[in-house]
């Protein structure tokens, strides 16, 4: 299913981006350049002293001094040696600094995105861009875009000492290529990123395809459906077989062309120079230097081309990194303030795809202090409200309040101060014990830190690891009850008089359960609670019970009451009961 909810960015927000980064270090790029335009200016002595050495010999002189020639031309390339090391060592630092500011930047812009996208997005689209794109463009800034620039930089220089030293005529025969490259490259590009997509796709069928068997070997085995799979993965082998075939059909015409390309210059510089010559047009020396000068421009305009192919790589990830960017914030803090800590919510309509309201009009009070628990059948919204009451998404139409202020109109850490959703989910950030109950209220000091861990009853093998012990990936290993705890510690640091607490113990290893809800019920002390219950017991204890069915509530009021009413909470108690 495709659930494409992040947008791309598109050409013009992608070039004008590609600009601001180019002229972001106008002093580094700029020392970049001249070294790279100094290393190519010493590459450009050799054909000019060579050919100069051809014209001498030519003209019959005595007294030519090969070997200062020699030393003269060994001198150039060591000198071109050693500034293509300092220019090359110039322009990866400056790519590493833009690629590690890109990266920065886009986690900020990550984290920004309104909670409601990346919840309806899925981690699928978000992954991907944080891995497989940041890696493609990483590759484009690392090489694609340092490598370009050398082969224009050196690129001009060579046309320009074409011009100088071989004179404009010089420059003419190697004209006859221009169409071949233009056309064949044209040509080439406008199906090569259909292409690869395609091998992607195919290749992606093929491994989906095998896994699927794999994982379901039993199945295959026990249906006897080995035939169909081993026909599905011939059919996928063809497909992929296909298109690698297309896109190499499309490089053998490509490939040909260009070197085709590179070749024709060189010729017909030697051999039209070569009429010129005996025109008297022009000079031995320049059909020698020109010609090498061709022949060396061969180099700059290989590197230009293979690195315009993952040019289009690289703008295509960053149009999906610039994209996360695109998302309209779905909070807009109004400056308003909570009055009392009563959450609220008016007439409140949900839709996750337009036009399929799955909340259809809910009036709750929540009283302060009290446990509310909501039940009904699976599937009747009850997460949706609950994430709608904690402030996470906001309602279609309708309002939920805190102390009469909209939620979505409270600033994200303000908001996680009133009401916070507790799930099972739980993370372990990569970092310092501390800092991860930090997470809970950044400017706490470490007594609201060991207070916290205390109230959640974690204090004990907190103390022994230490603050400082680092943990998450690579760091020391957290149980899951104990990554649960600091979840909660973080809970009580940033103390939102209300929870909304959906399965929150349901998948806690029941050796660890005992523990764990002593550790959540000091949480919960104190606070108001709305408990989505999936066990009835949580039900029976809860201060009021709210039965959603269907998108609406249809009971609301205490266990008694409801039992004593004997309508749909009571036919549910009554058979799970029995
Ligand atoms: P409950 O918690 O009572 O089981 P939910 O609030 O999870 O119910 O779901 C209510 C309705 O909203 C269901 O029809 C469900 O399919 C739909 N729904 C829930 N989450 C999403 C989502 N992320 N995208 C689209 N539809 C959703």
């Amino acid at each position: 299913m495709s659930r494409e909810i992040l947008p791309v960015a598109d050409k013009a927000q992608v070039r004008a981006y590609a600009r601001r980064l180019m002229v972001k270090y106008p002093r580094r790029l700029s020392a970049a350049l001249a070294l790279h335009g100094l290393a190519a200016l010493s590459g450009l002595a050799g054909p000019a002293l060579l050919g100069g050495l051809v014209q001498d010999v030519a003209d019959g002189a005595r007294d030519v001094n090969v070997s200062v020639i020699a030393l003269a031309i060994a001198g150039f390339v060591a000198a071109q040696a050693v500034l293509t090391r300092f220019a090359v060592f110039a322009s990866s630092r400056l790519g590493e600094r833009v690629l590690a500011e890109l990266r920065e930047e886009f986690v900020d812009r990550v984290l920004a995105l309104p909670l409601s996208t990346v919840e309806r997005a899925g981690s699928g689209d978000l992954i991907t861009r944080t891995s497989r794109d940041v890696d493609a463009l990483s590759r484009t800034v690392r090489h694609a875009v340092p490598e370009i620039l050398i082969a224009l930089v050196t690129g001009v220089f060579m046309v320009g000492a074409l011009f100088v030293v071989g004179g404009p005529l010089m420059a003419v025969p190697s004209l006859l290529a221009v169409p071949l490259i233009w056309i064949s490259t044209r040509w080439y590009l406008n199906r090569s990123g259909p292409a690869y997509l395609r091998e992607g796709a195919a290749y992606a069928t093929l491994t989906e395809g095998l896994a699927q068997t794999v994982e379901g070997a039993r199945t295959v085995e026990a249906l006897g459906l080995e035939d169909r799979r081993r026909d599905r993965t011939d059919e996928d082998i063809r497909g992929s077989y296909a298109a690698e075939r297309y896109s190499l059909s499309l490089r053998t015409v490509w490939f040909p062309a260009v070197e085709m390309g590179y070749v024709i210059p060189v010729v017909a510089t030697l051999f039209i120079g070569g009429l010129f010559y005996t025109q008297d047009w022009v000079t031995v020396y320049q059909v020698t230097a020109g010609t090498l000068y061709i022949q060396q421009l061969v180099d700059p305009l290989d590197r230009l081309l293979s690195w315009i192919d993952e040019l289009q790589v690289g703008s295509a990830s960053m149009a999906r990194l610039l994209g996360v960017a695109n998302v309209p914030d779905d909070r807009a803090p109004s400056g308003a303030t909570p009055d009392g800590d009563a959450i609220k919510a008016e007439d409140v309509r949900y839709a996750y795809r337009e036009g399929h309201d799955v909340l259809h009009g809910i009036d709750l009070d929540v009283r302060p202090g009290e446990r509310l628990a909501m039940v009904g059948p699976s599937g009747a919204g009850k997460s949706t409200l609950g994430r709608l009451l904690a402030g996470i998404h906001g309602p279609r139409t309708g309002t939920v309040t805190v102390g009469g202020a909209s939620l979505v109109e409270l600033p994200l850490g303000e908001l996680r101060g009133q009401v916070a959703l507790v799930t099972q989910e739980h993370h372990v950030f990569k970092g310092t014990l501390r800092d991860n109950v930090l997470i809970g209220r950044p400017e706490a000091d470490d007594d609201a830190v060991r207070q916290a861990l205390e109230a959640v009853d974690a204090w004990e093998w907190a103390e022994k690891l230490g603050l400082d012990a680092e943990v998450g990936s690579g760091g020391v290993s957290v149980s899951p009850a104990q990554a649960q705890q600091l979840a909660l510690a973080r809970l009580v640091l940033a103390d939102p008089h209300t929870l909304v607490l959906d399965e929150a113990t349901s998948l806690i290893d029941p050796r660890q359960a005992r523990h764990l809800e002593r550790s959540l019920a000091a949480v919960l002390d104190g606070r108001t609670v709305i408990a989505i219950a999936h066990r009835l017991y949580t039900a029976h204890d809860a201060d009021r019970v709210a039965v959603v069915e269907d998108g609406r509530i249809s009971e609301l009021g205490s266990h008694e009451e409801l039992v004593e009413a004997g309508g749909p909470y009571a036919a549910l108690w009554d058979s799970w009961r029995r």
